[in-house]
């Protein structure tokens, strides 16, 4: 009997499951596509069209690199350029991550020229948006490089448990990015922030911040690109580093007491740990994919049979990265549950801190300056949305104040 006769057709399952998982998206973004047709229409309907037929493409073109770098030989190539030198697996891992940045960056770009300048108004210079799309290329592939290196040296040293340093690792790293990094918004210079400036808000909120234990430092105004209509707010950073940001589209067009409204909704986001139950779970799916692929590596036979190569564990590091738009697949909608719980959650501690019906009537606000649809295709949602629609939160929100 030839060697493998009999064996799992394993690179013909990771193909069907590549295939089945796109189909299913494809198939979701046509729903939410006929939602949008049905219930809205305008520039509501047209910028959530083309949301999201930019996600459905770059999806699209995620798992065409993923199929040739796994069947399509990619890995074995990298593996033949990387042999004898030094560095290899850091420099296979770059390389993989590289090309996902890359197309990445065409995404961002595209989103930027589709719904930034086409829908919101929005007219950065060209060179702001090739570098806001390209910002995030060299340290992804700088710190893909270090994880490499570091994960195949963990590899080398403790083969049965490596995942475990990979993991500890991995959440160092996490909590790094979270501590350190600023809005990602802000990157490539199309968000500029700056302080809380306007006397008369600064007054408004000042009792409201020293409720909630903040200093008017922790509050940041974001300025979009020149036209930027969309307004939004977040909470960012942790500890010393915490910050909540305010756009400045959101502060001119919401009341103070909306403001308000909306600060306190941050505030809930960083009074229920969200930021760091956010690293938790996203340290807990790493943590889950380590630890399937020492498992995997018991079993050389299988990247054989996926890459026709034979293993190392450079190789089977760079196969990992590129089965990551796979993973993401699979994880997507745990994920966006988890988010959607938080949000809720969030809106629970601004109804007890603030007027619920001034929140509902700054969502309402917003959702309109951003050509958001108020409800969106259930089983859609239910994938991708980490934030629940604005008739959900509305619903939750009016039961508190119909008590
Ligand atoms: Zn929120």
């Amino acid at each position: 009997m030839a060697a493998g006769e009999g064996a799992l057709p394993v690179a013909a399952i990771l193909a069907a499951l590549f295939a089945v998982g796109l189909l299913f998206q494809v198939w979701l973004s046509a729903r939410q596509i006929r939602y949008l047709g049905r219930q809205t229409e305008g520039r509501v309907r047209a910028r959530g069209t083309v949301h999201v037929m930019i996600a459905a493409v770059a999806m699209s073109l995620d798992v065409a690199l993923a199929i040739w770098l796994t069947l399509g030989g990619g890995i074995a190539w990298l593996a033949g350029f990387w042999r004898d030198r030094p560095a290899a697996a850091g420099g296979m891992v770059a390389s993989v991550v590289f090309a996902g940045a890359v197309l990445d960056a065409a995404r961002r770009s595209g989103r930027t020229y589709l719904l930034d300048v086409r829908f919101d108004g929005a007219r950065p210079p060209l060179g702001k948006i090739l570098a806001h799309a390209m910002a995030p290329v060299p340290p992804k592939v700088a710190l893909a490089a270090i994880a490499g290196e570091a994960f195949a040296a963990m590899i080398a040293i403790t083969p049965s448990r490596w995942w475990l340093w990979a993991a500890l690792l991995w959440m160092v790293g996490l909590v790094a990015t979270a501590w350190l990094a600023p809005d990602p918004s802000h990157q490539g210079g199309m968000t500029a922030s700056q302080r809380l400036a306007d006397p008369l808000l600064v007054a408004r909120l000042a009792p409201t911040l020293a409720r909630f234990g903040l200093s008017g430092d922790e509050i940041r105004v974001a300025i979009g690109p020149p036209g930027m209509q969309r307004a939004n707010a977040n909470l960012s950073g942790a500890g010393r580093f915490r910050r909540v940001t305010l756009s400045d589209t959101l502060i001119a067009l919401l009341t103070p007491a909306e403001v308000e409204a909306v600060l306190a909704h941050e505030v809930g986001h960083w009074r229920c740990h969200h930021v760091g139950r956010d690293l938790a779970y996203r340290a807990l799916l790493a943590s889950g994919g380590f630890a399937a692929l020492a498992l995997a590596m018991r079993h050389p036979a299988l990247f054989s049979r996926i890459v026709g190569e034979r293993p190392s564990p450079a190789t089977w590091l760079a196969m990992a990265a590129a089965l990551s738009p796979l993973t993401a697949m699979l994880t997507t909608p745990l994920w966006a549950h988890w988010r959607r719980g938080m949000e809720y959650e969030a809106d629970d501690f601004a109804a007890r801190h603030a007027d619920p019906r001034t929140l509902i009537s700054a969502l309402e606000t917003l959702d309109a300056v951003n050509a958001t649809a108020s409800a969106a295709d259930p089983l859609y949602a239910r994938f991708y949305n980490a934030h629940p629609s604005r008739a959900d939160r509305v619903q939750r929100l009016a039961r508190v104040f119909s008590r």
